[in-house]
């Protein structure tokens, strides 16, 4: 008998999941709650596979040898708590294709810069030639590429949403950027919770195996020594640190060292600026050195990077007034390196929907970088209160247009207009990508 496949959810992952599945031999179901995209829907209608809309009905579901849940669906969701009921096994679509590629992977993961560092990397496979594939978060599935393509390598980006349902699969090169509180809501607010999630990134891991990390990072470092990691271990530190393995900074210079092989390139050169990026150009390097890419293709790389929309993205010069966009900047990590990174007058663009801000970590940059800060929410008052006495202008702001007009009247020549929220979009925008370009929209209309 056929194994029987279910697949939660009808979105790239799940018609990448059931295209493979099929393709091996499984019995597959899809079922989705919501209403399925035409062409996902086209897509599986054409390739005979089974599936229903709008509902879960479980007569179909709990039959399942193995089910195979999106990233979006909720832990929390009724059709989640039957399935571990009946002791099935609920698996992510990357713990699904892993078993059908011998393609070395290369895995992104931490609470911010897997975005900018998966890109990067994969930008930097390609141009020394690799057949590489980019999967994870971003664009086409993993299963469908190892369903219909033959790449030797695969750069993933990997969320907590994806480790968590990963059990077997193992990284060849496992990257770890760093782990700053967020989504913890997902971890019943336990820190430990959530870092173990992180840290199945090297889960099966062998000694022929890599580990890269940022050891600047005391979550990440201590547990480093706590557990016993069998990986080869690339850390990576905005410190000096001569001859050690993995990669350092000094004298505003990224050294790059694997195995005694070198590579280094002053901190100016890179495309991509600030100490974040400087994590990600380091971690991007490592990798690259580890798959024997010659040192020139990773300069150039490093070098011409374009950046990725919405990360700190120089978007536009209006009358000698930067706008910066950093939409993607949805908790007050990736905010700090944003403000961290502005080396002029800032007018800040911040608020949205807060998922419990600590703004006191930014008091010292937002007293020496911000003039203004522009709120734009639906409440703001979290961050009125915060920031009144510490920055001597703050306006309240409920859109964007008004936003930007009131950022464009704050700011004076040679000033940085900076988009950074440190919250999620939600209470006036669709998405990040919704607020990023209808902040670059305003710009263009000023
Ligand atoms: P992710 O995919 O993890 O969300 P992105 O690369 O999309 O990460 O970047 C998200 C936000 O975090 C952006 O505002 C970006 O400028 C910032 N960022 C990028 N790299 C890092 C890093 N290494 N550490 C902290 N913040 C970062």
């Amino acid at each position: 008998m056929k194994e029987r496949l279910v697949i939660l959810g009808a979105g790239e992952s799940g018609v990448g999941t059931a295209i493979l599945g099929k393709a091996k031999g499984f019995d597959v179901f899809v079922s989705d709650f919501g209403s399925i995209k035409e062409q996902y829907r086209n897509e599986l209608i054409e390739n005979n596979i089974a599936f229903e809309e709008g509902t879960h009905t479980e007569m179909h579901i709990l039959n399942a040898d193995v089910v195979m849940k999106s990233p979006g669906i909720p832990e929390k969701a009724p059709i989640i708590k039957k399935i571990t009921e009946k002791g099935i096994r609920i698996i992510s679509e990357i713990e699904f294709a892993g078993k059908y590629t011998n393609a070395q992977t290369i895995c992104i993961t931490g609470s911010n810069g897997k975005t900018t560092t998966t890109m990067l990397t994969y930008e930097l496979l390609k141009l020394a030639g690799f057949k590489v594939g980019l999967a994870g978060n971003v664009g086409t599935s993993f299963a469908r590429q190892v369903a219909t393509e033959s790449f030797t390598h695969y750069v993933i980006e990997l969320s907590s949403f994806q480790l968590d349902g990963m059990f077997d699969f193992k990284a060849d090169i496992a990257v770890l950027m760093n782990i700053t509180p967020d989504h913890l809501d997902r971890y019943n607010y336990n820190m430990q919770e959530y870092v173990d999630s992180k840290f199945r990134i090297i889960q099966n891991q062998t000694s022929a195996d890599a580990f890269i990390f940022f050891s600047d990072d005391q979550i990440v470092m201590d547990e480093v020594n706590k557990r016993r990691v069998k990986s080869e271990m690339f850390p990576f530190t905005l410190q000096p640190a001569e001859n050690q393995q993995g990669a350092s900074v000094i004298d505003h210079t990224i050294k790059v060292n694997v195995n005694q092989n070198l590579f280094e390139m002053s901190i100016y050169d890179l495309a991509l600026q600030g100490k974040h990026n400087t994590c990600n150009s380091m971690a991007a390097a490592i990798i690259g050195k580890i798959a024997g890419i010659r040192n020139e293709f990773i300069r150039e790389c490093l070098a011409g990077f374009g950046g990725v929309e919405h990360r700190l993205e120089k978007y536009l010069s209006v009358h000698g007034i930067e706008f910066v966009n950093d939409s993607k900047a949805t908790n007050i990590n990736s905010t700090w390196y944003a403000l961290e990174s502005m080396a002029k007058p800032t007018v800040w663009i911040v608020g949205g929907v807060d998922k419990g801000n600590d703004y006191s970590e930014l008091f010292d940059l937002a007293r020496n970088k911000v003039k203004a800060i522009i709120c734009l929410g639906v409440d703001n008052s979290k961050i009125v209160n915060a920031f009144n006495g510490i920055v001597p202008e703050i306006i309240e702001t409920s859109s964007m247009e008004h936003a930007v007009k009131s950022a464009y009247f704050m700011a004076e020549k040679g000033d940085v207009v900076l988009l950074s929220p440190a919250c999620a979009s939600f209470d006036l925008f669709n998405n990040y990508e919704d607020r990023g370009k209808q902040f670059k929209e305003a710009v263009r209309n000023l």
